[in-house]
């Protein structure tokens, strides 16, 4: 979306502009091309290559209008997500790249991170990527069995995820993470494990363990409610994420999320930005911002967001939404929450009984083994991160 000086947030100018300057930004840019459907997605994303060249010509004006809009502000971690950006051409990515570095001050940039599906990289992509600055690469794997893969409607096999994993390495792609998925019917537990061990051998920083979602309607959720595909049961995917919280420490990739490991120190600094409530523009269709008391998000279908037409849904955050999202990401996260400094921030806004209560149950959730207490902290043990939905529920 083009800021719009007319619009509801080109009225908020002032304010976006001031939070943009407060603190570097993160920066999420969204491509939302695929290959193929996979079976299960329902992310915003489209087989239709025709449009490409438009939508990358539409972000590129984004990233300037957004640049000047908010007085080129710092900006510590971007992500390329999808969709998937490696569908991006040399040229496409290098102008996207160039953008960047004219309309925003990346001196501060921690980490640049890029999206690829392992059915779509090749070592000159990776290598042209890497000498393009971005440092990080997240590879879609999701499972290391043909199978399953063939199920999901991934366009790669097993052995080609692991290739593409090697030659992000050989591109000097030295952050590498890779996804894995839990839940897949006709997964076992045993193979779960011995994807991570895989994975973890081949070198990689960071692994993110998703559970299969299909809450939303697609071809595989047709699949199961017609009776042709059974998913486990919630105790099998208990037992999986349970075995993988013990196996992937000794592998030397603790967990520092919900659904996230990493050797220590190599967390995603973007998605912790998140889980941290600090800033974040996101640009393109379906990309979510946040800055200062304002969160909006994009047009979700494309050819609208490319002629910028559809209006962005914008959310003004009042105290005590703001001061619910603290724990509620927060407790996502291994380290968990300052609770003293939350109580600080509820006393300057005159909601401290809100916290009262947020603690009195938490410490009951603490007597049942699912939250610890450590001085000021808080935080999820391992059994509260298995139930953790029925836990942060109370937040919302
Ligand atoms: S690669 Fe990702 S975004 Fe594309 S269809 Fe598959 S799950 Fe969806």
């Amino acid at each position: 979306m083009i800021p719009d000086p007319a619009g509801p947030l080109g009225r908020q100018a002032d304010h976006l502009r001031a939070a943009a300057q407060r603190e570097p930004l993160g920066l999420y840019l969204h491509i939302p091309f695929c290959l193929d459907r996979c079976t299960y997605c329902s992310f915003t994303t489209t087989r239709d290559r025709a449009l490409q060249p438009a939508a990358v010509a539409r972000l590129r004006r984004e990233i300037r209008a957004w640049g000047e809009a908010l007085g080129r502000p710092a900006v510590d971690t971007l992500y390329l997500g999808g969709g998937t950006p490696s569908l991006l051409t040399h040229e496409e990515l290098a102008g996207l790249t160039a953008d960047l570095h004219a309309a925003f001050d990346l001196h501060p940039l921690a980490e640049a991170t890029l999206e690829a599906n392992p059915g779509t990289v090749g070592l000159d992509w990776l290598q042209a990527a890497r000498a393009l600055g971005w440092d990080r690469i997240s590879l879609g794997v999701q499972a290391l069995e043909d199978g399953l893969l063939a199920r999901l409607g991934r366009i790669h096999g097993a052995a080609q995820a692991l290739e593409a994993l090697a030659q992000a390495g050989r591109a000097g792609f030295h952050r590498r993470s890779a996804d894995l998925m839990v839940g897949i019917p006709g997964q076992s537990l045993s193979k779960v494990i011995e994807d991570a061990r895989t994975l973890v051998d081949t070198g990689i920083e960071h692994l993110s363990i998703y559970l299969l979602d299909l809450d939303k309607a697609c071809p595989l959720k047709a699949e199961v409610e017609a009776g042709r595909l059974t998913l486990p049961t919630e105790d099998e995917v208990a037992d999986v994420f349970e075995a993988l919280q013990a196996e992937l420490p000794r592998l030397g990739l603790p967990p520092y999320e919900i659904s996230n490991y990493a050797r220590p120190g190599a967390g995603s600094r973007h998605n912790t930005r998140y889980w941290e409530r600090r800033p974040y523009l996101g640009l393109g269709p379906a990309a979510a911002s946040q800055l200062g008391d304002f969160r909006w998000t994009e047009s979700a279908v494309i050819p609208a967001w490319i002629e910028d037409r559809g209006t962005p849904e914008i959310q003004e955050l009042d105290a005590a939404e703001a001061l619910a999202e603290i724990p509620l990401l927060g407790l996502r996260l291994h380290r968990g929450v300052d609770w003293a400094e939350l109580r600080r921030r509820a006393a300057a806004a005159h909601l401290a009984p809100l916290v009262d209560g947020w603690e009195a149950r938490l410490r009951s959730l603490a007597r049942e083994g699912l939250v610890h207490w450590a001085g000021d902290r808080v935080r999820l043990t391992s059994r509260g991160m298995l139930v953790s939905n029925g836990i942060l529920e109370q937040f919302v």
